[in-house]
């Protein structure tokens, strides 16, 4: 149980959990590198892209191409995705996940501390929820409680800098323990408890309620419908929403 000075902070993952883009993000990247290194597609079909992190996600992608990765490539790739991003996002099917609206209405009326935790890169996490009009709730700038693509290749990475801005914000060590990581997939849950931080599954992406149990999520969620008060009891010290009664 948290210390009774202590605060809790949820970090929400994007893709999968707070909304579906509908492809915006490949189609985004198969265009800035379709630029790049002429037609490309066969370099992105095998790929799995939830859960993994837009850096990673161009490393694996110049493997496939046989190009050698540096970093001032990758940036420059994810700025031309990011640019790409803008229009892609705009295309059919986008859709805010069921319940996540009313939930962060209701987290945010209640003062809960909100942060994110995803592999996008910031400009990219912050065009698909602002296109959902979910972007409000979140802070955008240096100080906010949130990890991106930018902290490292490893979802891991993502996990640590949220908590390293969760103690500088807070003003007093964050603890593991009193932040909770939301996500769709197991790349999320595996990140999450290598830092020792509770994770909630939701089975709105590409993964059920099951293979996030077992991958070790404490709790599921088939979807975020619903959860305010759930997530409301864990903030006051309660356990995870869904786990296992
Ligand atoms: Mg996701």
């Amino acid at each position: 149980m948290p210390s009774s000075n202590s605060r809790r902070v949820i970090l929400f993952d994007v893709d999968g959990t707070l909304v579906h883009a509908a492809g915006a993000g490949r189609r985004s990247l198969e265009r800035v590198l379709s630029g790049e290194f002429g037609k490309v597609e066969h370099a992105l079909a095998g790929l799995r892209l939830d859960g993994m992190t837009d850096r990673l996600i161009v490393r694996e992608v110049l493997v496939a191409l046989g190009r050698p990765f540096d970093d001032a490539l990758c940036d420059r790739l994810l700025d031309g995705y990011v640019l790409a991003l803008r229009e892609e996002i705009r295309g059919p099917g986008f859709r805010v996940l069921p319940g996540v609206a009313d939930l962060l209405v209701a987290l945010s009326a209640a003062g809960a501390d909100l942060g994110l935790c995803t592999g996008n890169v910031l400009e990219g996490a912050r065009l698909k929820l602002a296109r959902g009009a979910i972007d409000h709730f979140f802070e955008w700038g240096p100080d906010a409680i949130a990890g991106f693509a930018h902290d490292g290749e490893a979802r891991e990475l993502l996990v640590r800098a949220a908590l390293d801005r969760g103690t500088a914000r807070l003003g007093s060590a964050l603890d593991p323990s009193d932040a909770l990581v939301v996500g769709d997939t197991p790349r999320d849950v595996s990140a999450a408890r290598a830092h020792g931080v509770p994770v909630v599954g939701v089975a709105t992406g590409r993964y059920g309620a099951e293979e996030l149990r077992d991958a070790g999520a404490d709790g599921v969620l088939s979807t975020l419908e619903g959860a305010a008060p759930a997530l409301l009891a864990w903030v006051a010290g309660g356990p995870p929403p869904g786990a296992p009664a």
